[in-house]
């Protein structure tokens, strides 16, 4: 007998919006999450898409405003310093865009879901995998005890070093944005006269390093620094733009806390059929699938879509009796499109990044726009 219907491994956007739907359908859903909830997230936590905010309040209601950071919106263009005078560039794709607190935005959603009769189990880490004829073992582990629970459908919603795609693609070797945030007590505004209703960049236009900004933004009482580019080079990057930071006048104290992420790159794999984010009945989604907007890394609104998409094939499954692998295919494939035709823009994104400012914020904005037709 089955211990659960359908197992989600991970309580980020994806594994909730993936498990609340399955249990609105009538389906015994269990999450395992295996930090303790509410987790934080390293993210510029933005909500660029209007497609996710529209998503989100269609499918969970108004953000409740303790989610919203402080400013909740950040406004349009974002500044460019230190090269000469200030740049206007469309940081934000242009438009007014939710800053959220991811802490607490995905812990609402934890909780819609368990509104709804999912079962959320967190610290609870899952550690393997094993497929019988008609369903799964899932081993968990939680206070350091390990459990073994029988599933029918399996939704890999764990991040971007998931292990449900390991277990699926053991020689997959994805490629990685590496990400690095440092988080400083205290307002921009007041303490440098910058915009806090803004996204600020810094870009050090020096030999050997990608042409990638340091950003920094409001979040609260705190504000960030963030730095987003090729691994092995974020740390080197961020120094450089805290260079530029200070050649504006800038004085930064100590951060107050720092922290690192990666964001996965699957597009070849995903567009060439060689990496396929489902299996029988086990579906990756959100950053386990690497179903990320491209070039932006805009992952938030994908992972949700994903999850709804996983969920609405496995009641298919259920009704025919067949593998959800297929319905599940088929529902991500106009994502997938619209992202290969993003990811046309990757070469140009390339080039541009070695012919200068100009040629690199026009294909920023090229991507942004082409973002907004799609979604
Ligand atoms: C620095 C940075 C900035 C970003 N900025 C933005 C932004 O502004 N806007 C945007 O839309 N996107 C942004 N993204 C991308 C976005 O954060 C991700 O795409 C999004 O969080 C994906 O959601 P998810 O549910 O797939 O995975 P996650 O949110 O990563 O959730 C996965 C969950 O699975 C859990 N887990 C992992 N392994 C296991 C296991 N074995 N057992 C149980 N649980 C497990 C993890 O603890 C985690 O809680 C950013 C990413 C980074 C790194």
């Amino acid at each position: 007998m089955l211990d659960t219907q359908v197992t989600v491994i991970g309580g980020g956007p994806g594994g909730s919006a993936a498990a609340k739907k399955c249990a609105e359908q009538g389906l015994k859903t269990l999450l395992l999450e295996k930090k303790k909830l509410p987790r934080e997230k390293i993210c510029a936590a933005m909500l660029f898409m209007d497609v996710t905010v529209r998503q989100v309040k269609q499918e969970f209601g108004e953000i409740p405003s303790n989610a919203f950071a402080d400013p909740p919106y950040l406004y349009g263009d974002g500044i460019l310093h230190g090269l000469g005078p200030d740049i206007k560039m469309k940081i934000c794709g242009g438009r007014k865009t939710p800053s959220i607190l991811r802490s607490r935005f995905d812990y609402w959603l934890n909780e819609k879901a368990r509104d709804k009769g999912v079962e959320i189990r967190d610290e609870a880490r899952v550690t393997s995998i094993t497929e019988e004829r008609d369903s799964y073992i899932v081993e968990v582990e939680k206070e350091g005890k390990r459990q073994k629970l029988k599933s029918g459908f399996i939704i890999g919603a764990d991040g971007a070093t998931s292990m449900v795609r390991s277990y699926l693609y053991p020689d997959l070797k994805p490629r990685f944005t590496q990400c690095y945030q440092e988080w400083y007590e205290g307002d921009i505004e007041r303490l440098y006269n910058l915009d806090r209703k803004v996204s600020h960049a810094f870009l050090p236009l020096e030999a050997g390093l990608p042409m990638e900004p340091t950003a920094m933004f409001q979040k609260g009482d705190h504000f960030v620094l963030d730095t987003d580019t090729k691994m092995g080079k974020a740390k080197e990057l961020m120094a450089a733009g805290k260079r530029v930071i200070k050649n504006c006048g800038i004085d930064l104290h100590e951060p107050a806390r720092k922290g690192a992420a990666l964001i996965p790159s699957l597009y070849k794999e995903l567009f060439s059929g060689t990496f396929v984010p489902a299996r029988g009945n086990i579906l990756l989604v959100g950053d386990a699938g690497g179903l990320l907007v491209p070039i932006t890394g805009e992952g938030i609104g994908t992972a949700m879509m994903s999850g709804f998409s996983a969920a609405a094939a496995i009641v298919r499954a259920v009704e025919s009796g067949g593998e959800a692998e297929k319905y599940y295919l088929e529902n991500i494939d106009d994502m997938l499109s619209k992202f290969k035709q993003i990811y046309s823009l990757a070469p140009k994104f390339r080039e541009n990044s070695t012919k200068g400012l100009e040629a690199w914020m026009s294909v920023m904005d090229e991507v942004w726009d082409l973002t907004d037709i799609l979604f």
